[in-house]
């Protein structure tokens, strides 16, 4: 058994929080009514959905009504897009990037095969957008621009605000997928007036998995992708997913009220961590903006090794990382984001990331400091592409 237990992995999914539990649980065990039912067992349970929407659009400062929970980040993420397609049938244009997640990228590329024209930003050394290209990319025929607000595997941070103003200028809907956001950067949706849509995710801030949120500002047209019945104001049909939008809402609550911690404290750790490891480990280079961050974020990659072996072997010293995104890790292709940032090839394949919460510790930093260095001397040894060797390609 490993000495320690340590979850750095908080960008794939995080620990739901105790007190999430506690609120959601009796939703599943004593109020377990239909929210749209005349009687008493629905009307208890409706009320608490209504203060749930209030709590997200309090995290958001939007208003309640523009609150729309769903199945996942990934539904949230179809659904923007779709309806912004419905909604202006005459433009057969969508403006997007290489680095984005699954959800939006993969819908993307089923689109242009669909018939739709779809622009793929690139992204430079950094992982950061080129503004003119993003000016050049929009419009008259663009229905809608589809840009993330952080990545997933990087951290790096879109400047939203900028990317939207264009959009609008143009015409196009700006839809902005907000799940890596939420709980670590500010999300203002008066001061964001630009944005029409944007996407979260429960389970990366510690609500349970399987439920997700769509914001849709006030006055948007919009088209559902789901048809069926009344919840939701016709927008998202389906009965209400009752105990987990309960605890997306205590979610929001907490993820407000511990923004500052994540902001402070998680950044000074992510930030020793890094220091740490680039100091410890010779051929080290930390992947994406130096500042333009989220403050959880470390993806860092050592040259020479492949990130599946050293995730094995932090596996076994009780150490959760990911390589890449949860979801392209299994393929031996390295991360289609660090491939658009243009990483070198020995760097891109030995890449891992950290992605830290509120539940880590200095003990935890520490930890990984101790065991990492080791691990990639050990794997270096072994490695046909060592240092000393010739590079592949
Ligand atoms: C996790 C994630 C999603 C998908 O959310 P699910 O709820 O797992 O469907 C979408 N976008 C980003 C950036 C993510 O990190």
């Amino acid at each position: 058994m490993a000495k320690r237990q340590v979850y750095a992995d908080n960008n794939a999914t995080t620990q739901v929080d105790e007190q999430v539990i506690a609120e959601m649980i009796p939703y599943l065990r004593e109020f377990y009514g239909n929210p749209s039912s005349m009687h008493y067992f629905g009307g208890q349970v409706e009320k608490k959905l209504t203060e749930a929407r209030e709590r997200v659009a309090s995290m958001l400062n939007a208003e309640p009504t523009e609150i729309i929970f769903t199945s996942c980040g990934t539904e949230s993420d179809n659904m923007a897009i779709h309806s912004a397609l419905m909604s202006a049938p005459e433009k057969r244009h969508i403006v997007t990037t290489k680095v984005e997640h699954p959800a939006v990228l993969n819908y993307c590329k089923q689109l242009s095969k669909r018939g739709y024209g779809v622009t793929f930003l690139s992204v430079d050394r950094q992982g950061m957008l080129d503004m003119n290209e993003v000016r050049d990319s929009i419009h008259d025929d663009t229905a809608v621009v589809s840009i993330m607000h952080a990545n997933n595997e990087t951290g790096v941070i879109f400047p939203i605000a900028e990317i939207g103003r264009i959009a609008k200028e143009k015409g196009a809907f700006f839809h902005t997928d907000a799940v890596q956001t939420a709980g670590k950067v500010p999300i203002d949706l008066q001061k964001l007036d630009m944005v029409d849509m944007l996407a979260l995710s429960g389970h990366k801030f510690h609500a349970p998995k399987g439920i997700g949120i769509l914001y849709i500002r006030r006055g948007t047209k919009f088209r559902p992708l789901l048809i069926g019945g009344h919840q939701e104001r016709g927008r998202r049909p389906g009965t209400e997913n009752t105990a987990s939008i309960v605890a997306i809402g205590k979610a929001a609550e907490l993820a407000a009220l511990s923004l500052n911690d994540e902001q402070t404290r998680v950044k000074a750790m992510r930030d020793r961590l890094e220091k740490e490891l680039l100091a410890r480990i010779p051929d080290a280079l930390v992947n994406g903006h130096p500042m333009q961050r989220t403050p959880n974020t470390l993806n860092i990659s050592f040259q020479y090794v492949e990130g599946e072996a050293i995730l094995l072997m932090l596996s076994e010293a009780g150490i959760a990382a990911s390589s890449g995104s949860a979801c392209t890790s299994g393929s031996l292709e390295p991360s289609h984001v660090l491939r658009a940032m243009g990483v070198p090839f020995t760097a891109a394949h030995g890449s891992v990331r950290f992605s830290l919460s509120r539940y880590n510790t200095e003990e935890d930093i520490d930890y990984i400091i101790e065991q990492l260095p080791p691990v990639i001397t050990r794997l270096r040894e072994i490695s046909p592409f060592g240092a000393d060797k010739e590079t592949p390609h």
